[in-house]
């Protein structure tokens, strides 16, 4: 692989850093599907591989890519988002003390109450958009990790990264963020402080709603990246080699993708603004939004392809308004090329700070006029 530091993130991606197969020249490198590895006559491993669970090449040029993207100094990834996010926390190791957000993805926020106490974590949730708040839940000592997602997950609120470095750091913990929504096109969180970058590698990263997978990106080669890849290795996290190829090759066109969605997205949210039928456009590119300041300092050139809206008449006119679409996909996940619409509240249960009338949007990268029509006949428009 050549690569130079000085390329863009949207020319190394498009290149997969450049990567050409070194015995055929080919410019796809080909896909390693091997388990294991032969060993040379005098028992060593030259090649430093050894076994399918930690080592395999063409999981290695997938972590290139994300870890160059996000300016990382070691990148892992997994077999899911969930898998990545999980194995960060039990690297904390038992008796640890976790910050996190009230609202971000709800299922990893349903493992962090749930589940996360019987690996011995404590865990506070938290408004994660006020670092005051931050501060105040930190125990210094105690708290090893600082979690965020921004722009989160389903009310769209931004978390300030710089300010909650700050706080971590002083507390002598380390800031991770969930940057899935994001992206790397728009936001590189090491670069405002945090020290861990994750991502649901399912939806952006990938773009085409045919690969689960996941990602750490270490902003230092410390003791929680050790650890963390050790609990991959030993828990078998791994991301498979033909899921791995095709992460590389959707991240070839992921600053087109996510740039085109979130052109749509301000698109569509300027035009909900003053839809009849809709109550609220939770949007961070709208300029009233409240976290919108602070993303346009660590959003680079765009606010990112999701976005939520609350339907007048509540619970049922957001479901009817859902079921009266012929263009957008009734689906959940995000990040793809396509549009999907979900009632969100229907998925996250009781406990969720969704409101019962939010209907959440991935915008995908179809002709906006088309998605504008589509949405605005279901809203009755
Ligand atoms: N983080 C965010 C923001 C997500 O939206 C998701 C999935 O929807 C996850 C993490 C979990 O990722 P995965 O579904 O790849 O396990």
């Amino acid at each position: 692989m050549s690569r130079s530091p000085s390329l863009s993130p949207r020319t190394l991606a498009a290149q997969a850093l450049g990567a050409i197969d070194e015995r055929t020249r080919a410019i796809v490198p080909p896909i390693h599907v091997t388990t294991t590895f032969e060993r040379d006559p005098d028992n060593l491993y030259r090649s430093g591989n050894i076994y399918g669970r930690p080592d395999n090449e063409t999981v290695r040029e997938a972590e290139a890519v994300i870890g160059a993207l996000e300016g990382a100094a070691k990148t892992f990834v997994f077999g899911s988002g969930m898998s990545a996010a999980i194995a960060l926390f039990m690297s904390l190791g038992p008796g640890a003390h976790v910050v996190a957000p009230k609202t971000m993805y709800w299922a990893l926020r349903a493992w962090l109450a749930n589940e996360a106490p019987a690996f011995g974590l404590a865990v506070d949730f938290v408004d994660a958009e006020d670092v005051r708040a931050i501060e105040a839940a930190l125990k210094p000592g105690t708290t090893k990790l600082v979690w965020l997602e921004t722009p989160s997950n389903p009310l769209w609120g931004v978390s300030d990264i710089e300010g909650a470095s700050r706080a971590a750091h002083g507390a002598g913990a380390q800031l991770a963020v969930d940057s899935t929504c994001a992206t790397p096109v728009f936001t590189r969180p090491i670069a405002f402080g945090a020290d861990v970058v994750m991502h649901s590698a399912t939806k952006y990263l990938n773009g085409h709603s045919d690969v689960l997978a996941g990602a750490l990106c270490f902003a230092h080669d410390d003791a929680l990246c050790v650890r963390a890849r050790t609990i991959r290795q030993s828990h078998g996290m791994i991301l498979h080699p033909f899921e791995a190829f095709l992460l590389i090759r959707g991240m070839r066109t992921l600053d087109v993708r996510v740039r085109a969605a979130a052109a749509n997205a301000m698109d569509l949210a300027g035009r909900f603004s003053n839809h009849a039928a809709v109550a609220a456009v939770l949007y961070p590119g709208l300029p009233h939004h409240p976290g919108h300041d602070v993303a346009r300092r660590q959003m680079r050139g765009g606010f990112g392809g999701m976005l939520s809206i609350r339907v007048r008449g509540g619970a049922d006119a957001a479901i009817a308004a859902a079921a009266r679409v012929r263009l957008w996909k009734r689906a959940t996940s995000l990040g793809g090329v396509e549009s999907l619409i979900e009632h969100r509240a229907s998925i996250e249960g009781p406990n969720s700070p969704c409101p019962p009338d939010l209907l959440r949007l991935s915008v995908g990268i179809e002709d906006v006029d088309d998605l504008w029509q589509d949405l605005d006949q279901a809203l009755g428009g």
